[in-house]
């Protein structure tokens, strides 16, 4: 029997049973008993409950004990906690964590063992949906998308990097899908046509590439004695914000500065992929009061509905350079190959010299702990004032071993919760409001039925400890059931 004769089926039993048992007919099943499935939405938790999934679908949701008919298995679930599996709307899996290009050619066989590890690194910490936001060669995406194993995982298509700005350095990369943006002191080179770089061709080609999102950048810069990178002006961000939409397409763009701030809010683009940490001229002190300019930005975001991802992780992440003992984190077991671990170990001071040159350990530190602060003090306060939160992580999103992934995930709900953001708003931000907010709440966010069967067996209430998220029993992907212990890299190296 085909999966549709068995939906109809279904369906018909579902109609003319209501008082009596659900039977349902599954091909390749899973039974799940004695669920207690927490809902994102509301933070309701219902007990005793049963999922039947077909397939990479979930087919039943209730408590009536359904009829099962057909080939399955089954789980009880009995004490442990369900949620639908966790969305990070911010990742980068094309690379090989922090290695360069040139790393990476000189060391064939890390690169080889982080790239069978990396999709299993994602299920161990939870995250059964991705959404790469990078990556201007998306044909990079391919040696993700083919594990056997691994979360879903979408995609911005190639940056629409602003001509010859942030990410296109003196328009020596390969970038397809550039914007061009009338610029004397940055005339087009004439090997690309205009008409192949306005916000129209880039949106269409974007979108028949299979993307989901159209990401473009607000960076000036991040060194003050540099020229500045050119930026978007407001009409152009109008007109690609436009031709997103007409293309099913998210904007998404990059921007963690005051200044980008004030122009992405008052843009109302649909998402700021970074948090507001660079607060400009202003600085957070000892009284940790938020200054003024800061909040009218923040309003600004608020009042315009522009979805936030705080990426708190980036900062910390690049403070962990400083850290010697960071690497010595048996976490990092889980996640990264060994040969990865032990090659950082051997590096950490040229990474750290690449990054900061010979500055300070101590001083580079106390920025990044105070910039990190600043990054929370503006979280806190659009958690506390109806902002609307997403979780992204931005992993890896520098040359830095202080991002590994999966695990920088944990981290982020660690940091998030640290800085007084409730528990059931992580999980809301985590599954049902980035599913939303990518147009994917079809498919993900909730444990429902006709949802995809992405999700988490808890041994911990996520509502009550933030370590559940590091305490799973079980990861069921697409309709798999993966025992936790087996997705670590632990477990592929004995
Ligand atoms: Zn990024």
């Amino acid at each position: 029997m085909n999966k549709i004769i068995g939906l109809l089926l279904f369906t018909f039993t579902l109609i003319s049973c209501k008082t009596s048992e659900v039977e349902i007919f599954v091909e390749n099943g899973l039974l799940i008993e004695n669920a207690q499935i927490i809902s994102p939405d509301d933070q309701t938790i219902s007990p005793d409950s049963f999922i039947v999934v077909d397939g990479d679908s979930i087919l039943y949701v209730g408590k009536d004990e359904p009829n099962l008919k057909g080939s399955f298995a089954t789980i009880d679930a009995a004490g442990k906690y369900i949620i639908p599996g966790l969305i990070d709307s911010h990742v980068h899996v094309t690379g090989t964590d922090a290695l360069s290009d040139d790393e990476e050619l000189d060391n064939p066989e890390i690169v080889k063992n982080f790239k069978e590890q990396l999709p299993k690194s994602y299920l161990y910490f939870g995250y059964t949906t991705l959404i790469d936001l990078g990556t201007a060669k998306p044909e990079r995406l391919t040696d993700f998308q083919k594990a056997v194993i691994g979360p879903d995982l979408y995609y911005a298509g190639g940056g629409a990097v602003i001509g010859n700005g942030y990410g296109l350095s003196n328009w020596n990369d390969d970038i397809p899908n550039f914007i061009y943006q009338e610029n004397e002191d940055y005339p087009i080179p004439e090997k690309y046509l205009k008409e192949n770089h306005t916000p129209k061709a880039v949106a269409q080609r974007i979108a028949s590439s299979g993307a989901i999102v159209l990401k473009t950048y607000y960076e000036p810069g991040f060194d003050p004695t540099q020229p500045r990178f050119p930026t978007p002006s407001k009409t152009l961000m109008a007109n690609l914000k436009m031709e997103a939409h007409k293309n099913n397409l998210v904007l998404a763009v990059h921007g963690n500065s005051l200044e980008a701030h004030d122009f992405l809010g008052n843009a109302q683009v649909d998402v700021i992929a970074h948090g507001l940490w660079n607060w400009g001229n202003h600085r957070l002190d000892s009284t940790g009061v938020i200054p003024e300019a800061i909040k009218d930005v923040l309003d600004t975001e608020i009042k315009n509905k522009v979805g936030y991802m705080p990426t708190l992780q980036v900062i910390n992440g690049l403070r962990e350079l400083t850290d010697s003992n960071y690497l010595n984190d048996p976490e990092l077991e889980h996640v990264l190959p060994n040969e990865l671990i032990a090659y950082y170990k051997a590096n950490s001071n040229t990474m750290y010299a690449n990054v900061f040159g010979n500055a300070p350990k101590n001083i580079i530190s106390n920025n990044f702990n105070r910039i990190s602060n600043q990054g929370k003090v503006s979280m806190k306060y659009m958690n506390d004032h109806g902002g609307h939160l997403l979780f992204g992580t931005d992993t890896p999103s520098s040359p830095t071993f202080g991002n590994p992934p999966g695990y920088n995930g944990y981290l982020e709900m660690l940091e998030m919760e640290n800085a007084g953001i409730p528990l059931g708003n992580i999980l809301a931000m985590a599954t049902i409001e980035n599913a939303k907010a990518f147009n994917l709440e079809k498919l993900y966010g909730t444990v429902e039925e006709g949802k995809k069967a992405n999700l988490l067996i808890l041994n911990k209430n996520p509502l009550q400890d933030i370590m559940a998220y590091n305490d799973i029993e079980q990861v069921i992907i697409n309709g798999k059931s993966l025992n936790r212990k087996n997705l670590s890299a632990k477990n592929v190296d004995e």
